[in-house]
């Protein structure tokens, strides 16, 4: 059942469908309170802010993309983040993707990233600061191991883990994907305090970052949350189901129109002319 993923959002999911979309010709966010709108697969923002890109204790990865934009709640949670990391000694927290100025969809990448309340943050933690040119061209690091299995022993690092944790502990924050083999060593890990695990969700790809979800901020009033990840810390049956053969057909993406846009986000793409 979980493979069966519209054609749509496996094909912006593996960065398949490269066409233009309005959004990426909104270059300045929209002017307005802070509203999230839609959902994180099928939305817009008004009023993003851009994550300041001078520091101490983050840096963000490809600044050249400009996708450094968010909901001030998702600004607020990458600062608070990396205060613990540092604080800890953990290391710098990279930044990867969060959203394009005005939200909604990328031409590839992500089929979510769109309502300014996602963020991929890297799976690594430098002690030392990278250079201009290491974050416009970042390596990332494969956790995973060649068969999907598990996570590569050599590259795990407790503060790895860490991170992971003190992401899903912060209480904006509803889920975090990682990929099933990352999920499985949090499992294998984690000892009687497992509560924080409900969040962590297996996922496709993730092998190098990890996608962090924060909930409807309380004054976007057409946000859309998800449900609640199920009860449990999600270390049983479910995960199992990841590293089974797939049953013949459940491969397969099944084919779908994408949604509307929701109409806030439609009329927004009509105030600034952008030709769909
Ligand atoms: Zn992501």
């Amino acid at each position: 059942m979980r493979r069966l993923i519209p054609v749509w959002l496996a094909l912006a999911a593996f960065g398949a469908g490269a066409a233009q979309t309005p959004w990426q010709k909104i270059e300045h966010p929209i002017a307005g309170a802070p509203s999230a709108i839609g959902s994180f697969a099928n939305g817009c923002i008004i009023g993003a802010q851009p994550l300041p890109l001078e520091a101490g204790n983050y840096q963000v990865l490809r600044p050249d993309q400009r996708r450094y934009f968010g909901h001030p709640d998702l600004l607020l949670f990458i600062q608070r983040l990396s205060n613990q990391v540092k604080h800890l000694g953990l290391g710098e927290v990279l930044v990867g993707d969060m959203a394009m100025p005005a939200g909604g969809r990328f031409s590839s990448g992500h089929a979510s990233h769109q309502s300014g309340l996602d963020a991929d943050i890297w799976l690594q933690t430098p002690r030392q600061r990278w250079s201009a040119s290491q974050l416009l061209k970042p390596q990332p690091l494969d956790l995973v191991s060649a068969n999907g299995r598990g996570v590569v022993p050599r590259l795990w690092q407790p503060q790895t883990a860490a991170l992971i944790k003190l992401a899903a502990e912060d209480d904006q924050v509803t889920r975090i994907f990682v990929n099933p083999a990352i999920k499985k060593q949090l499992c294998l890990d984690a000892g009687s305090d497992r509560d924080w695990l409900r969040k962590v969700r297996p996922w496709f790809g993730h092998r190098a970052h990890m996608h962090v979800r924060l909930r409807c901020p309380p004054g976007s009033r057409d946000c859309v949350d998800q449900p609640a990840p199920p009860p449990g810390d999600g270390c049983g049956a479910e995960l199992e189901s990841w590293f089974l053969p797939a049953k013949p057909g459940t491969g397969a993406p099944v084919k779908k129109t994408p949604p509307p846009l929701p109409a806030a986000c439609q009329a927004l793409l009509d105030q600034h002319r952008v030709l769909p």
